[in-house]
This record gives structure tokens, C-alpha cells and sequence, in this order.
């Protein structure tokens, strides 16, 4: 791959998570108003710019762009993982994990959670060291109650999507909301895992088919329109085809396809945004916040700002709509076309950044099962926030063979909590990275 090629690569990529974080942050302002406050409040075009929080200075994000972050370092982790021992459970397993380490930072404080080792819980996410995760912005009770479930039960559910229907019945947006990096872990791969992976991570919290099945479809929008050469009517196009084709059996599929079809329809036509995203609904429920989404998107395919901003200024969920669309337009535009105007005062910027950039370099381990890079063996391994420069590529030293097994040992005694995931017959050896080595 020439350094250009990786260069754009890598700006789509941060743009997909910033762009995210961005309208998330736009979004969350009037996420609860009706159309009548917004524009009484903000002037005809709505909300145009951010309203920074008096306290911090900073635009705050929400629930969405906090879980978006750690559905990337589960997977991060699982792949680390995967790649060390040569073997491990499907990452949904380590992003459902670090989703209880979300739960965390939205029910104890940060001095808490430091020591919330012991009292049994088994962290994989370096995440907890960042104190300004520890926020609640308005978290989905269906996202809450469905982690609860799964921390008090003892079962260990190895496909999310058909324990869905045990689980509840819903479609709200708060499973595609977070689901961009599963289209970012495996662009490049093949896009049927990023598909898969994406539904089932959104199926930890959101039992009904359109609660599911539109992550799918947001990872690949974003796969595809990550790795670059294909327009955002082409990657729309194929994302529905291929979601039709792999979940041809599932319920509710059907209304999915229309209203996909139907976003691509309006925007095609010459009336108002406002318009077009009532004909399409609030947002409020998983495939309408992806319809809106696209829409918006495929409306504003040059300009981020306007995409988000059409995005946001309505009655429904402005922030999840915000940042679906803000995944989408900057993993098209990439991280430099969104602009300092909108990066200058965004909440977690850095910490965004730098899990975009990890997804772009993929796991940072040789064919000996060694962690070569302390960054990332940090991130990855440890679990712990890594305080030193992370863009230097430094090589710490090899381990020797006994150090490595004990290094191994150690750290698969850590996670116990999980069992061996080797002996439940759903275990895979994680796909190469396409990207990485070509
Ligand atoms: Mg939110």
C-alpha cells in the first residue's frame, strides 16, 4: 500500500469516529426539543454550531459516542487476543465485556471503579482510566437494563442474535448508534464478518430485528466507504444488498429494505430536509435513525456541516441521528474535511483519535504470539491507559520463551471470568487484516 493510500485510509477512519462523536455532541444539545423550541430558540436553520458546556469548555458527547468507544476497544481487545493465543472467541464476547465496563463508568465514580477489582469485576478496557468517560448523557434504559440482565445471569451467550427474542423486543437506535467500528475492524476483510459482528454486538442489547439488523448496515456503509474508490450511493447500495442477502430469513428484513429504499428516494428529490425527515420518522427506533442517517448523508455528500446539521434539527433522536450520520459523511470525507470548527472544543477528541488510529493499525503483534509494541501491549493486554507517546512505534524488547508463557498464563488467568473459550466449539482464528498487509 503506498503511504498516500494509508494516509487516506487513516483520515477516513478518524473520520468515521470524530465525524460521529461530532454530530452526537451537535445532537445531544436538542436531542429531548421539539421542532417548535429548536427553531424559536436557534433561528430558522436550527442549531448550527455547538453549545459548550459552561463547566468544562468542552461540547459534550452522549451515550452514543461513550459506547461507540468501547464497542472499538472490546474489539481491539479481542483481536489482540485472538492473535496472541491463535485462537479466541468471536469478538462480540469481548465487546459485550467491555460494555460492562461502560455500565461501570455510569454507576460508580472514577476513584470507585479503580478499585472495583475487588470486588470481582474483570475489566478489558483501558477506557476506565479515562476519567471523563465517567458521565451519564442520558444513557438508553433498554442499553441499561440489558447489560444488568446480563451481569446478574450466569449463562454465557455465544450468539446474541438468536438469544435476541429471550432478551426483550427492542428496535430502538441504541444498537446502531455505537456500531461503526465493527465496520472499521474488518474493512478491507470480508465485509460478511464486519456484518455478522455488527449484529450481533448490537443484539447484547437489542433483541427485536430492527433493534439488529441496521448496525449491520452502518458497518458496512463504513467498511466500505473507509478503505475508499467507492461513492456513498455505491456503498449505501451494497450494504443493503449484502444485509438482504445475509439476514434473508430474519423478521422485519422487509421494512428495513423500504425504508433504505426510501431514504435513497428523498434524497433524490428537491423539498425541504425537514420534510423528507418526517416521511421517514424520529429516529427514535433503530431504522428510522439509519434511514435518517442516509438520507441526510447522501443529501449533504459534500459538505459535513450541513449533513449533520440537517441531521440533528428535528423533533426525534438528534444525537443518535447526528452521529450515524456524522460516522457515515466523515468515513466518506474523512477527518480533515470536518474541520477544526467542529474538533476544537469536542469532549474525548484525543481519546477518539486514538482508538480510530488503533483500528486502523491493527493489532500490534508478530507470528510468534509477542506483544512487540508497549503501547499497545498496554492498551491491549494490560488493559490499562497508556501515558507514554502511543504515535511513537517503539519496539520493546522480545520476550524469551519463558517469559512469554508466563506473560500468557498470567494474563489468560485474568480473564477467567470468561472461561476457555477454546472448548465451547465457537471459537475462530480471526481473519487477517486485508488492509494491514497489502
Ligand atoms: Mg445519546
Amino acid at each position: 500500500m503506498s503511504t498516500q493510500r494509508s494516509e487516506s485510509t487513516l483520515d477516513r477512519f478518524r473520520g468515521c469516529l470524530v465525524g460521529g462523536a461530532v454530530g452526537d455532541a451537535l445532537g445531544y444539545t436538542v436531542e429531548f426539543s421539539g421542532e417548535g423550541e429548536i427553531f424559536s430558540r436557534y433561528g430558522m436553520s436550527g442549531i448550527t454550531s455547538y453549545e459548550l458546556d459552561p463547566a468544562s469548555g468542552k461540547a459534550l458527547v452522549s451515550d452514543d459516542t461513550q459506547m461507540t468507544l468501547f464497542t472499538a476497544n472490546g474489539i481491539l481487545f479481542g483481536l489482540t487476543r485472538g492473535t496472541l493465543r491463535g485462537i479466541a472467541a468471536p469478538p462480540r464476547h469481548y465487546v459485550a465485556i467491555a460494555y460492562q465496563d461502560w455500565l461501570l463508568t455510569q454507576e460508580r465514580s472514577f476513584q470507585q471503579a479503580q478499585a472495583s477489582a475487588a470486588d470481582g469485576h474483570k475489566r478489558i478496557s483501558w477506557l476506565l482510566d479515562v476519567p471523563e468517560l465517567y458521565h451519564t448523557r442520558a444513557p438508553g434504559n433498554t442499553c441499561l437494563s440489558a447489560l444488568h440482565r446480563h451481569r446478574e445471569a450466569s449463562d454465557t451467550i455465544e450468539d446474541y442474535v438468536a438469544f435476541a427474542p429471550q432478551l426483550n423486543h427492542s428496535k430502538g437506535c441504541g444498537g446502531v448508534m455505537r456500531a461503526a467500528p465493527a465496520g472499521l475492524a474488518w474493512a478491507g476483510g470480508d465485509l460478511a464478518v464486519a456484518d455478522e459482528e455488527a449484529a450481533q454486538i448490537a443484539a447484547i442489547t437489542h433483541g427485536h430485528p430492527l433493534g439488529y439488523l441496521p448496525a449491520a448496515v452502518l458497518a458496512h456503509i463504513v467498511a466500505r466507504l473507509a478503505i475508499g474508490g467507492t461513492t456513498l450511493e455505491e456503498a449505501v447500495a451494497e450494504a443493503r444488498n449484502a444485509v438482504a442477502d445475509l439476514f434473508a430469513r430474519h423478521a422485519h428484513l422487509q421494512e428495513l429494505i423500504d425504508i433504505i429504499d426510501l431514504a435513497i428516494e428523498l434524497a433524490g428529490n428537491t423539498d425541504a430536509d425537514l420534510d423528507n425527515i418526517h416521511r421517514l420518522g424520529e429516529g427514535w427506533v433503530g431504522e428510522e435513525a439509519l434511514a435518517i442517517a442516509i438520507y441526510c448523508a447522501l443529501r449533504h455528500k459534500d459538505d459535513f456541516s450541513a449533513g449533520i446539521i440537517a441531521a440533528v434539527n428535528h423533533r426525534g433522536d438528534s444525537d443518535s441521528t447526528g452521529a450515524v450520520c456524522g460516522n457515515i459523511l466523515g468515513a466518506l470525507l474523512g477527518y480533515h474535511a470536518i474541520g477544526e470548527r467542529w474538533t476544537a472544543d469536542l469532549e474525548l477528541l484525543d481519546v477518539t483519535l486514538e482508538l480510530a488510529d488503533d483500528l486502523f493499525t491493527g493489532h500490534k503483534t508478530d507470528a510468534h504470539g509477542t506483544c512487540k509494541n508497549p503501547a499497545w501491549e498496554c492498551k491491549y493486554v494490560q488493559c490499562h491507559r497508556y501515558e507514554g507517546d502511543s504515535t511513537e512505534d517503539a519496539t520493546a524488547e522480545t520476550m524469551d520463551a519463558d517469559e512469554q508463557k508466563r506473560f500468557v498464563a498470567e494474563w489468560t488467568m485474568g480473564l477467567g471470568v470468561m472461561g476457555d473459550p477454546t472448548n465451547k466449539g465457537t471459537a475462530h482464528r480471526p481473519q487477517r487484516r486485508a488492509l494491514r498487509n497489502s
